[in-house]
């Protein structure tokens, strides 16, 4: 068997910016993967997105036009109470067959695998893709490691040929942008303008609920 994966990358996106897009673009890339950009709810005991769920979505909707190998999914959005990763692979599983799926995740946010939810499990439905990224404290936990030295593959043919269960660390373009910093500097009354998509400047209101 081998199929065109298609690959989920989750996130806040509160905004989305150039270090999600050129990460996704580059995974698609490399796995030769439908990339899908999946914003998340946000459980009620983590801090809420400074912009509301439609707000996230406008952004996104912006920052991907113009292109089709990004495409968004806001199925986590329209479902009641918080969401868990696992579920949303076992609906795409279900949708998809035997298809390959692959769990996009940067590095920091591959290291704090271990707290979520019957984290184990979410390789019997999908592969993962560790993105690199640059700037982050993203220390392994020993059982983390455990996995990755079990599943660990360096060839996307490995992950073309089955629907889930391995690990690919993917070698993408370091880029030291986060959310957070822009938050900040769009509070602080200052412009990030090439670090956000262009989209998102063409509507005023898209960075309102930053603007303080
Ligand atoms: P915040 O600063 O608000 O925590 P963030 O920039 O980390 O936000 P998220 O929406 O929380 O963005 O991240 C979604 C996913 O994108 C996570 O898997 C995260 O590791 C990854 N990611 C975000 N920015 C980068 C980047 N510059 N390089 C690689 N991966 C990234």
């Amino acid at each position: 068997m081998s199929a065109r994966p298609l690959a989920v990358f989750g996130g806040t996106f509160d905004p989305v910016h150039i270090g999600h897009l050129t990460v996704a673009w580059e995974a698609a890339e490399l796995l030769d993967a439908e990339v899908r950009l999946m914003p998340a709810s946000v459980p009620p005991h983590r801090p809420a997105p400074l912009a509301s769920s439609s707000e996230r979505v406008a952004m996104l909707r912006a920052a991907l036009a113009g292109q089709s190998r990004l495409v968004l999914d806001a199925r986590e959005l329209e479902r009641e109470g918080p969401s868990y990763t696992i579920d949303t692979l076992r609906e795409l599983r279900a949708e998809q067959g035997a298809r390959p799926l692959v769990l996009l995740l940067g590095a920091d946010a591959f290291a704090g695998l271990p707290g979520w939810h019957r984290w184990r499990e979410l390789f019997d439905f999908a592969h993962i893709g560790v993105l690199s990224r640059p700037g982050v404290d993203a220390l392994r936990p020993a059982e983390l490691i455990e996995e990755v030295v079990a599943r660990r593959v360096d060839d996307v043919a490995a992950l073309h040929a089955r629907p889930c269960g391995k690990l690919i660390e993917l070698a993408v373009t370091p880029l030291e942008i986060s959310a957070t910093r822009i938050r900040d500097l769009l509070a602080a009354g200052r412009d990030p303008r090439y670090l956000l998509p262009a989209g998102l400047f063409d509507d005023p209101g898209l960075l309102a609920p930053y603007r303080r």
